[in-house]
């Protein structure tokens, strides 16, 4: 009786010292099992600042800087351990090639970083859908990265971008987010970042993707219904990290009327590969094929894209592609044929492998 207690009384002790410092400790662990999330401010709308809460459309883009957009939504601090790198203040019409390269770049160490669970970059929305396919293709990596604008800045009525913030820290935050390659957050929807597209200007319902959404976020949490199928970030046979420099590739837009000396602009300022943003199907007029001919024996190639928002280019339908050597654009309308050609062909300029590349990413 008296050993039992005595050996009873130690472990009562033991028992309340040891509740005692879980019920400390569990705000820590709570802490702690919170994701670490980056995000990586690049300027843009979101970024933006207007002379009074009315203009939601005439401001200036790229103007708060990240820690300042952090602190505006104080909410993130209940989904994630967020923390900001200043990488741009630009609006996303002045991205360039090298610009490009310096960002997917920093990314690539930050997913590295065991420390890091997600990326979230926040980005002007007129070339958004370029920024996204493109690290899309070019970054080695399970981890959710997730591009995010928006369309009103913060200083209007009913700005969008706080909500979207808050939206791609969840998702960049998620485990269900991993795999599925860089994602766009936009107006409560997750877009995969090859597929979507700005399609209207001035709304906040911009981004569209012809192939729908992956999926949504709501009140924190995402729900999925659908996966990419072309190859991306992990399984992409292109890597930033072996990437100095991307291809110069220009568009040129076709119309009725058009002048065929458009492309010689291009090729002779140095393009290594043409878009043509063809009406229809990528159809290309009479009087420019023989242009196309001679510029696609000079080495260049050409890509035929078109002009039309959704659908897909077929090959050797409208032109010969096989006999002109000339590749198809196959869904990627032009500025994401743009950022496919610029990437590829760092790697080849065999015209065969160009459009296997095109079928596959
Ligand atoms: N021109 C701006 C930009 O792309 C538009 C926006 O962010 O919505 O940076």
């Amino acid at each position: 009786m008296h050993a039992a207690r005595s050996i009873a009384q130690p472990f009562a002790l033991f028992s309340a010292l040891l509740c005692a410092t879980l019920l400390a400790a569990t705000p820590a662990l709570a802490q702690t099992a919170k994701p670490n999330v980056v995000i990586v401010a690049t300027g843009g709308t979101i970024a933006g600042a207007g002379a009074s809460s009315a203009n939601s459309a005439t401001y200036q883009a790229a103007k708060v800087p990240v820690d300042q957009l952090i602190a505006s939504v104080p909410e993130l601090a209940n989904i994630a351990n967020v923390r900001g790198e200043q990488a741009f203040q630009i609006a996303s019409e002045s991205f360039t090639n090298e610009k490009l390269v310096q960002l997917g770049r920093r990314i690539a160490q930050l997913v590295k970083d065991p420390a890091v669970d997600g990326v979230v970059v926040t980005h002007g929305t007129d070339t958004l859908e370029e920024t996204s396919y493109f690290l899309n293709l070019v970054i080695h990596t399970d981890k959710p990265i997730v591009v995010v604008g928006s369309m009103r800045p913060g200083t209007a009525m009913s700005a969008d971008g706080a909500l979207n913030l808050y939206d791609a820290a969840v998702v960049a935050g998620s485990k269900e987010a991993r795999s599925k390659g860089v994602l766009v957050v936009m107006n409560d929807e997750i877009h995969s970042g090859r597929d979507v597209t700005k399609r209207i200007n001035i709304k906040t319902n911009a981004f569209f993707s012809q192939w729908g959404p992956l999926g949504l976020v709501v009140e924190g949490k995402t729900y999925w219904f659908r996966l990419p199928v072309k190859t991306h970030t992990a399984q992409s046979e292109f890597d930033i990290e072996r990437i100095t420099a991307l291809a110069d590739a220009q568009i040129v837009y076709a119309s009725g009327n058009m002048n065929p000396a458009m492309y010689d602009t291009a090729a002779t300022t140095g393009a290594k590969a043409i878009i043509h943003a063809g009406t229809g199907n990528g159809s290309v007029a009479d009087y420019v094929v023989e242009k196309l001919k001679t510029l696609r024996a000079r080495g260049i190639h050409i890509i035929r894209s078109a002009r039309v928002p959704d659908g897909l280019v077929l090959r050797n339908s409208e032109q010969p592609d096989d006999k002109y050597d000339w590749i198809v654009a196959h869904d990627l309308n032009p500025q994401k044929a743009r950022i496919l050609a610029a990437v590829a062909l760092t790697k080849t300029s065999d015209s065969r492998e160009l459009q296997r590349i095109f079928w596959q990413y």
